[in-house]
């Protein structure tokens, strides 16, 4: 029988703000994987982290999602993680995920500090059995795990949200580091000041 079982790929992150690093992560992974869509999750902060002095909220880190992966049809905005409590954990949100859709296989698409940061994980021997992490190498880190993580072939990108946002702090533009859609929104917003 043909292999009818589907290949999701969940980019997780905080997404304050997305930038194009994640953009070309998840486009990559796509490629790689022949996966049939990337689920861009932005994760919940706890409620005593909620606003928190010049970042942005959680509708705001949402939206900038939004913009930046509306033009890509195979990019959609997962809200599993944003609940009015806050914080989720990885292991319980693809519980529900695979509960869900017994169907689907899901590559969790994580840059190498996260990749260093797996044996820390919530219930981590358990979510590696629910999941196939993809692995993307990032400046600064030495990603070595005794985790099955699969590389994922990607240039080196040296773009991060704090990157970003201190370029915004210092009035300076962050050309080629997010889609012209966000800096639109960042700037309109008052973000990052
Ligand atoms: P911050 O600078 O605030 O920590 P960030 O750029 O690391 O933000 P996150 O939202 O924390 O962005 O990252 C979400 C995911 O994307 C993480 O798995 C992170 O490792 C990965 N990632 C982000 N930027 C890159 C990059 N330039 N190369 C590889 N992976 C990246
Ligand atoms: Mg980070």
């Amino acid at each position: 029988m043909a292999d009818i079982r589907k290949r999701i790929g969940i980019m997780g992150g905080t997404f304050d703000p997305i930038h194009m690093g994640h953009l070309i992560l998840g486009e990559k992974a796509y490629e790689q994987f022949q996966l049939d869509k990337v689920l861009f999750m932005p994760s919940g902060n706890p409620p005593h982290k909620k606003n928190r002095q010049g970042r942005a909220t959680d509708e705001q880190r949402v939206e900038m999602v939004r913009r930046a992966i509306s033009d890509n049809p195979h990019f959609e905005l997962s809200l599993a993680e944003m609940h009015e409590n806050g914080y989720t954990y990885t292991y319980h949100t693809l519980e529900t995920l695979k509960t869900e859709n017994p169907d689907t296989d899901y590559y969790f698409i994580i840059g190498a500090d996260m990749v260093e940061y797996l044996p820390k994980w919530h219930r981590i021997d358990e979510l590696i059995e629910m999941v196939q992490f993809v692995g993307v190498q990032r400046p600064k880190y030495k990603a070595g795990t005794s985790y099955p993580v699969i590389w994922v072939d990607v240039p080196l990108m040296d773009i991060s949200s704090s990157a970003v946002r201190a370029y915004i702090n210092k009035d300076r533009t962050p050309n080629f580091m997010v889609p012209q859609s966000v800096l639109a929104y960042i700037k309109k917003a008052g973000l990052y000041k």
